[in-house]
């Protein structure tokens, strides 16, 4: 056994087992220009003020490998501790970028009333760039494969002004997953192509069942608008496929109910979706999340009932999965002290 281990065995810190996926192998753009491991923590940062011109590929092994390392020794920043992101599974060894996060873009036409998007301000300070460079010089050095799934978050990926030109690099390029986050308020040729190649996931955040609920959230009455292009995308979806995806995240007083769930579920039935997210409001569940109201909980189990009784499946993602595992191991203990 090395010194190193050794000494770390006789400490008892060291910890195979705390692992994160974003650590091990994601890597994201952020819309304040800096290029990060993390979406969280300001020293998993590599590179701040990038301006899209030349990325130093030697600093983010670097960064990646001592990061994971302190990591496996036991050091864990709190913020880890607090994440769900932290998993108590083995870090594996990763070759490659697994997942590539754009979220250099962040602005967005709507305001919907749950949103931390940035506003335009902010933004223009911030300067864009265009990320495709730094994409070519992480194909150079073989961190980015076809296989590397390419998220494109908030806002509005659609009015990235690189956007359509990235799309088709993507689909030439023959990439296998590329995720777009979207309102579907613009539509794109460009999302049509790649649904057609089986080669995108396009989320759209519709988060309400009718048009008067809608504009509560978004501010906007371009519910039928939104509605006519998620018709259009849908006819380049494969009958085999579940790639055209409607979001729903729960917000406080205004969508937090069973009808507006149970309308969005049969206007989405309607349209032929196959694939259903569920979420919740992020600033809204950081308030609660210690004390999780009752009628939520049931309005988890009620979204739990309706998909595994109808051919539309959902999928719980981010805080609305912490939730219904935190439900679930809430269960498990009574359950036991029965
Ligand atoms: S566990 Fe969370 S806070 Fe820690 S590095 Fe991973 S994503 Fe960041
Ligand atoms: S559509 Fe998305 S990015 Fe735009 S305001 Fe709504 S939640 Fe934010």
């Amino acid at each position: 056994m090395g010194c190193f281990n050794l000494l770390n065995t006789i400490r008892g810190k060291k910890n195979k087992y705390f692992s994160c996926g974003h650590l091990q192998s994601s890597l994201f753009f952020d819309y304040e220009n800096n290029v990060k491991l993390c979406p969280f923590l300001q020293d998993r940062i590599i590179v701040k003020n990038f301006n899209g011109l030349w990325l130093d590929i030697s600093k983010i092994i670097e960064k990646r490998k001592n990061s994971v390392e302190e990591m496996k020794n036991g050091i864990i920043p709190d913020e880890c501790k607090k994440c769900h992101n932290l998993k108590n599974i083995a870090w594996h060894k990763s070759e490659y970028i697994e997942t590539l996060y754009l979220n250099q873009w962040r602005y967005c036409y709507i305001n919907c009333c749950y949103c931390n998007s940035p506003k335009q301000e902010n933004l223009i300070e911030a300067k864009h760039f265009d990320v495709m460079p730094a994409i070519e010089q992480l194909i150079d050095k073989k961190l980015f494969t076809v296989n590397t799934k390419v998220v494109f978050e908030c806002g509005d990926s659609c009015i990235h002004p690189e956007f359509d030109k990235l799309m088709y690099f993507f689909i030439n390029y023959g990439m296998k997953e590329v995720t777009v986050n979207t309102p579907a308020l613009r539509y794109c040729q460009s999302i049509a192509d790649a649904l057609s190649n089986n080669i995108t996931n396009v989320v759209i955040s519709l988060d309400a069942g009718c048009a008067y609920i809608y504009e509560r959230i978004k501010g906007l009455n371009k519910f039928d608008i939104a509605i006519s292009n998620i018709k259009r995308y849908k006819q380049y979806e494969e009958p085999s496929q579940k790639r055209v995806i409607l979001k729903y995240t729960i917000i406080k007083g205004i969508n937090d109910n069973e009808k507006e769930i149970l309308d969005w579920y049969i206007l989405s039935k309607n349209l032929g979706i196959k694939k259903l997210v569920f979420d919740i409001a992020e600033n809204w569940f950081r308030e609660i999340k210690d004390s999780i109201p009752d009628y939520l909980k049931e309005i988890i189990f009620f979204v739990r009932k309706i998909s595994d009784f109808n051919e539309i499946k959902i999928e719980f993602c981010e805080r609305a999965a912490v939730l219904y595992n935190l439900i679930k191991n809430e269960q498990n203990q009574k359950n036991k002290e029965i």
